[in-house]
């Protein structure tokens, strides 16, 4: 979905994503992290350098609506998609949503790592 750059900027204005984390589920799904990748240099952004909106659209839909900065190239990389009570991710493509059960597991694994990198950084050998 094509983002405009008023749109952009005023998302880059709203709180970070990571104050509305965790998002839990009624069936106890929760998601403790979402990040991306920059558009530039695909370095990940953490949850805390994005910025934007959640709406819950139905009680196991949420809506997310972002850009996430880069520092490094000074750029904005817009986030937009449905995740639902299953943890897939619904991406608006061709006019129609559809739905990828892969995708949040990469994204999941992909945070678990960072977050265990944050925990515990490589020691000295
Ligand atoms: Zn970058």
């Amino acid at each position: 979905m094509p983002m405009t750059q008023e749109r952009a900027k005023e998302l880059a204005s709203q709180p970070s994503l990571s104050e509305h984390l965790p998002i839990i589920f009624g069936n106890g799904n929760r998601v403790t992290c979402l990040s991306t990748n920059c558009l530039r240099c695909e370095a990940e952004i953490p949850s805390a350098s994005i910025n934007g909106e959640l709406r819950w659209l139905l009680p196991h839909v949420v809506q997310v609506e972002a850009v996430g900065y880069c520092r490094q190239c000074n750029l904005l990389t817009p986030l937009g998609y449905r995740i639902d009570d299953q943890l897939a991710i619904l991406t608006l493509q061709h006019g129609h949503w559809q739905r990828f059960e892969s995708r949040p597991a990469s994204l999941l694994a992909r945070c678990r790592r960072w977050l265990r990198g944050m925990a515990s950084p490589p020691r000295p050998r």
